[in-house]
C-alpha cells in the first residue's frame, strides 16, 4: 500500500465505491465514509442502466472473482430504446447507434448496454471493502490547510488523510463548502417508481420491454410510462456462490420497473404543491440514491397510494396502461422530484475534489448519472495513482482530474436537460433561458 497518500471519501454509493475500488488497486490507503448505518439502512431503488462507461469502469475496478459476478449478473440488453404507443403497442425501437454514427443515450465508447439491478451491483462493489468504509459517519465539514484535509462529522469525530473526495451526492457536504456557487435546480417533473414481477408483468408488456434497454410511451401532455427490465443472466446469490463465495449477496428474483413521470402539476393527486426537495429516504419506499429528491410529503404516503396516483395519472390512456401499474407491487413505490445541476466552473483545487451527483447531479432522461459517476471514479483513481507514485503533484493530478470530469460531466448534464425538455417538458437549464 503506498505510503504517500491517505484518501478519504464522502459517500459510499456508487461513484465513491468505484473510487475507492481504484484506490484499492493502485494501492493507495483509502477510507470511506457513509452516512446511512449499514449497506442495508434503507433499499437502493432498483433498475440501472449502465453503458460502456460504467461497464468499462466496473471490468477496470473490481478483481476477477467480483467481475465474473458483475458479469454473469448483468443483463446485456439489445441496443434499442423503444417507443410505445400509449396502448403500449410498439411504435418503433430507436437504436443506439444511428446512421451518422451518433449514439443515444449519448455516450462514449462502444453500443454496450446493460440493465443491472442497483442494490446487487452496489453489493459487489462494497465486496471486501469492510475495512475501508465506515458506515454511520455523516460528514459535516471540512478543514483543509497544506498540510492535508480533516474532516469533521455529525457524531463528533474526524479523520485525517491527504485529499478529500465529496460522492457524498447531490445534496452534498462537501460541495456546499468546495464549490458554493455549483446550484441544483428543480426539473419541473415529478415522476413515480415502482415494480413488478417479471411473472406479472411478462403477459401484460410488449416483449421489447424484456430485451431492449428501456421502452417508453408519452402522451400530449408529455407524461410518460417508462418500462424496463432486470433479468438476471445468473440469479445473484447463485452468481455470488458460483465466483465469489462468501460475498454477502442478497436474493433477488427478476423484475420490470415501471415508470411514471411529468410535470409536477399533472401529479396534482400526490399534492405536489406540498412536495418538496428533501433528503432521499421515504419511510416506505426504496431511496434510489439519487440525481433526484424524493418528496418529504411524498414520504408520508403509502406505496398503495403512490400506486393509485400513478395510476390515475394515466386514466385517459387505454386502460392497460394504469392496469399494468395497479399489478405492480404496492411496496414498491416511491416517488422522486427531479433537480438537475446548473453547470459551472469549479475554481482551482487545493486537496478537497467533488465526483458523480454531487458535483453534475442530472435528470435521469439519458439513464448516464450512475454511469458518469463511475468514470469519474476511474478517472480519479488513476490521477491520484499518478500522484502518489510522484509522477505528479497531487494539486496538478487535481486539477486534470476536474477539467475533464468537468468537461464530460456538465456535457451530460446539458444534454440530459436537453432531451428532458423535449420528452417530458423538463424545466429548461437557467443559462439556456
Ligand atoms: C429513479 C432514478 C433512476 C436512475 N436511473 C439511472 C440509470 O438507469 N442509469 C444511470 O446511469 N443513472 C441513473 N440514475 C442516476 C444515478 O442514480 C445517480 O447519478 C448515481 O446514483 C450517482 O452516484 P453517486 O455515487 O454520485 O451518488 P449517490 O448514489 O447519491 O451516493 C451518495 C452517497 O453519499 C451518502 N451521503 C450523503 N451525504 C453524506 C454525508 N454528508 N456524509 C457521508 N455520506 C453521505 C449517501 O447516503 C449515498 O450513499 C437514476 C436516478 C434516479 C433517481
Amino acid at each position: 500500500m503506498s505510503a504517500q497518500l491517505r484518501v478519504l471519501i464522502a459517500g459510499a454509493g456508487l461513484g465513491g465505491l468505484t473510487l475507492a475500488r481504484s484506490l484499492r488497486g493502485h494501492g493507495i490507503d483509502v477510507a470511506v465514509f457513509e452516512r446511512d448505518a449499514s449497506p442495508w439502512d434503507r433499499p437502493q431503488g432498483y433498475r440501472l442502466h449502465l453503458d460502456a462507461d460504467a461497464i468499462n469502469a466496473a471490468r477496470e475496478v473490481l478483481p476477477d472473482d467480483l467481475r465474473a459476478v458483475f458479469e454473469a449478473t448483468a443483463q446485456y440488453t439489445e441496443p434499442f430504446t423503444t417507443i410505445l404507443a400509449p396502448d403500449l403497442s410498439v411504435i418503433k425501437r430507436l437504436p443506439t447507434h444511428d446512421e451518422h454514427g451518433d449514439v443515444w443515450p449519448g455516450h462514449d465508447g462502444t453500443a454496450v448496454h446493460a440493465n443491472v439491478d442497483r442494490a446487487t451491483l452496489r453489493q459487489i462493489l462494497l465486496a471486501g471493502l469492510d475495512d475501508a468504509v465506515h458506515f454511520g459517519r455523516t460528514l459535516e465539514r471540512y478543514e483543509s490547510t497544506a498540510e492535508g484535509v480533516t474532516a469533521f462529522f455529525a457524531d463528533g469525530s474526524t479523520a485525517h488523510g491527504d485529499v478529500l473526495v465529496g460522492a457524498d451526492g447531490i445534496r452534498s457536504a462537501v460541495r456546499r463548502q468546495r464549490a458554493p456557487y455549483c446550484e441544483t435546480v428543480d426539473a419541473g417533473i415529478t415522476a413515480i417508481y415502482g415494480r413488478l414481477p417479471m411473472a406479472t408483468a411478462e403477459p401484460l408488456v410488449p416483449a421489447e420491454t424484456l430485451k431492449d434497454i428501456f421502452t417508453v410511451a408519452t402522451d400530449e401532455r408529455k407524461v410518460f410510462l417508462g418500462l424496463g427490465s432486470v433479468r438476471f443472466a445468473t440469479s445473484p446469490t447463485e452468481a455470488a456462490e458460483r465466483h465469489a463465495p462468501g460475498i454477502p449477496m442478497r436474493h433477488q428474483d427478476d423484475y420490470v420497473v415501471c415508470i411514471v413521470g411529468g410535470r409536477h402539476e399533472f401529479f396534482a393527486g400526490g399534492d405536489s404543491d406540498t412536495v418538496s426537495d428533501t433528503d432521499p429516504a421515504p419511510a416506505s419506499a426504496p431511496d434510489p440514491a439519487s440525481a433526484s429528491d424524493t418528496g418529504r410529503t411524498a414520504r408520508a404516503r403509502s406505496g398503495e397510494e403512490l400506486r393509485e396516483i400513478a395510476a390515475r395519472t394515466l386514466q385517459d390512456w387505454p386502460a392497460g396502461a394504469a392496469g399494468l401499474v395497479r399489478r405492480a407491487d404496492p411496496a414498491s413505490f416511491f416517488l422522486v422530484e427531479m433537480r438537475t445541476s446548473v453547470p459551472a466552473a469549479l475554481d482551482t483545487p487545493v486537496n478537497v475534489t467533488l465526483l458523480g451527483d454531487a458535483i453534475h447531479a442530472m435528470t435521469p432522461t439519458l439513464g448516464r448519472g450512475a454511469n458518469i459517476a463511475m468514470r469519474d471514479g476511474v478517472l480519479l483513481g488513476r490521477e491520484l495513482a499518478k500522484a502518489a507514485d510522484g509522477r505528479t503533484s497531487l494539486a496538478e493530478a487535481l486539477t486534470a482530474y476536474e477539467r475533464e470530469m468537468t468537461a464530460y460531466g456538465f456535457s451530460v448534464v446539458r444534454e440530459a436537460a436537453r432531451t428532458g425538455e423535449q420528452r417530458m417538458a423538463q424545466n429548461p437549464l437557467p443559462e439556456q433561458r
